[in-house]
């Protein structure tokens, strides 16, 4: 079986600390810490949402 480069990781809205996302990221693409700008149904706006484990 090949080995998987891809992770499954959490995203954490940075205002209200909610987990509102699982995605997944490839290794090699993102040596760091993942930080994405979505929806946040909590803060009803767009947030920055960060990796968490
Ligand atoms: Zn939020």
């Amino acid at each position: 079986m090949a080995k998987a480069d891809t992770q499954i990781i959490t995203l954490q809205c940075e205002q209200c600390k909610n987990r509102n996302y699982t995605t997944t990221k490839n290794r090699k693409a993102h040596s760091g810490r993942l930080e994405l700008r979505k929806y946040c149904k909590f803060c009803r706006t767009h947030t920055v949402h960060r990796e968490v484990r």
